[in-house]
């Protein structure tokens, strides 16, 4: 057992603040100058100014004040009178925590709140970043909250990249950030993965080649954890190196990692790259995003940003003039069950949710090899929910990538049973005979029944 500056008592989990033997978090680490981000900044994050409503909201809680300033609707007009609910307790037999909110946090529900989020979630957050990840609130970097962390997934690519640029992206790649690059006609350039995480050597061979005069990406996108689509996590060795390599070619690291809490391999866990990067010369190469969708529930569409300073409130000046704020309701419904349980409860929590799906997985993969050994090959994931399959449509080309398009699509889909052709996660698009499954709802006979099915499809396409 480890214990950080702060007497939290971390183990080799996912709250641990260790990497390689050394403390994290203790001392201050030197964080990157704000002119740094100039360069990064699009020009659309240039030119978007603040709101002049938003910015001037926080003067609202100067002592003496009688605002006159924003166009807030009386809570005493809306019907709400209480709210309360009960929570599972994540202790074994534990009583349920009924919450109750106040009078006053029932207004706060109620009302407009700050665009980054409101104060009490944030600063339970910056908690958790510390529980986590060793990171001290120390000035060089900041937490906004979003409406689900693809929204200030969003945000931050519309932060950094102009127009036609080329961006870094894993391949395969979570198949929900591609129309974000896409929109931007930005050039994709796919860096390649295996069962380790990105291949620092293809990253590299990428920097060192790329053509003269061209502008260099700024950013790489990678989802460390349980990669959706693949569920590989990434080695600490790559990622030293991944994050070496952005440090010589200085490329931010957009760490995508919704499933971090979902971690149930067998190997150690690694720290983040929001962690490792205290080890750096200097901090603030990486913006982090959590999402409490896996965790708490996806219908509150709660995530959070976590990275320099300039960056983020790049982002928050785009939410003022977009969504205004992500809903004060599910952030103060979501700050009082957080803070009911501490963090204690919260790694609890988030232990059993990671146990669920590992059962989940092992039903899957005990279904697979009765159904498809010999018809498809995996590898078992360690984190999140998905299977990531390819079709052996070919017995004699087991080595060659076929197209699974059109089997998953209409063959599979005909017999009743929907997945996702591996083509969507590729940036190219290229033709591949990789499917995506995912294992997080289905019964054991539902997977029973699905993988029967898909047999047949594969049966018959070999037949054709
Ligand atoms: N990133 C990845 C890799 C995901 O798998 C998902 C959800 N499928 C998201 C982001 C979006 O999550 P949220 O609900 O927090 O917007």
């Amino acid at each position: 057992m480890t214990g950080n500056a702060d007497g939290f008592n971390n183990s080799e989990d996912a709250f641990s603040t260790q990497s390689n033997g050394s403390t994290l978090g203790v001392v201050s680490p030197s964080h990157l100058p704000p002119e740094f981000y100039n360069a990064y900044l699009s020009t659309a994050a240039k030119e978007r100014k603040p709101s002049p409503i938003r910015s001037l909201l926080p003067l609202e809680s100067t002592p003496g004040l009688i605002s006159l300033l924003a166009g807030k609707p009386n809570a005493t007009t809306f019907p709400f009178t209480s709210l309360s609910f009960t929570a599972r307790s994540p202790v074994d037999d534990g009583p349920e925590t009924a919450i109750s909110l106040t009078e006053t946090e029932l207004e706060e529900a109620l009302q407009y709140g700050a665009t980054d989020g409101l104060k009490q979630l944030r600063n339970w957050i910056v908690g958790l970043q510390q529980f986590s990840h060793g990171r001290k609130l120390d000035g060089g970097w900041k937490v906004s909250i979003g409406s689900g962390s693809l929204d200030l997934i969003y945000k931050a690519v519309a932060a950094t990249v102009n127009k036609g640029d080329s961006v870094l992206v894993e391949s395969p790649v979570y198949a929900g950030v591609l129309p974000i690059f896409q929109s931007r006609n930005c050039e994709l350039v796919a860096v390649e993965t295996d069962s380790c995480g990105i291949q620092s050597s293809s990253l590299r061979s990428i920097l060192e080649n790329w053509p003269v005069g061209k502008p260099r990406p700024k950013i790489l996108y990678t989802v460390p954890y349980g990669c959706n689509p693949t569920g590989m996590t990434a080695t600490l060795e790559r990622r030293k190196e991944v994050l070496q390599l952005a440090r010589e070619y200085n490329i931010l690291i957009l760490e995508d990692d919704p499933y971090y809490y979902l971690y149930y391999g067998d190997g150690p866990r690694y720290p983040s790259y929001f962690a490792l990067e205290l080890e750096e010369p200097e901090v603030g190469r990486v913006l982090r995003f959590d999402s409490l969708s896996k965790i708490l529930s996806a219908g509150l569409r709660i995530g959070f940003a976590s990275g320099p300073e300039p960056l983020i409130q790049a982002m928050d000046r785009h939410t003022g003039s977009s969504n205004l704020q992500t809903s004060t309701f599910t952030q103060v419904v979501a700050y009082k069950l957080l803070d009911a349980w501490g963090y204690d409860h919260f790694k609890i929590h988030t232990e059993k949710v990671s146990a669920f799906y590992r059962g989940k997985r092992d039903i899957f993969e005990r279904i697979m090899n009765k159904h498809l050994s010999g018809l498809a090959q995996w590898s078992s994931p360690e984190a999140g929910m998905f299977f990531w399959f390819k079709l052996i449509l070919n017995e004699d080309k087991i080595a060659e990538d076929g197209d699974s398009e059109a089997i998953i699509r209409t063959k599979a889909f005909d017999r009743g049973v929907l997945a996702l052709p591996g083509t969507v996660f590729f940036p190219d698009g290229r033709k591949t005979a990789y499917v995506r499954a995912a294992f997080s709802l289905s019964t054991e006979p539902e997977v029973e029944e699905a993988l029967k099915r898909l047999r047949q499809v594969i049966l018959e396409a070999r037949a054709e």
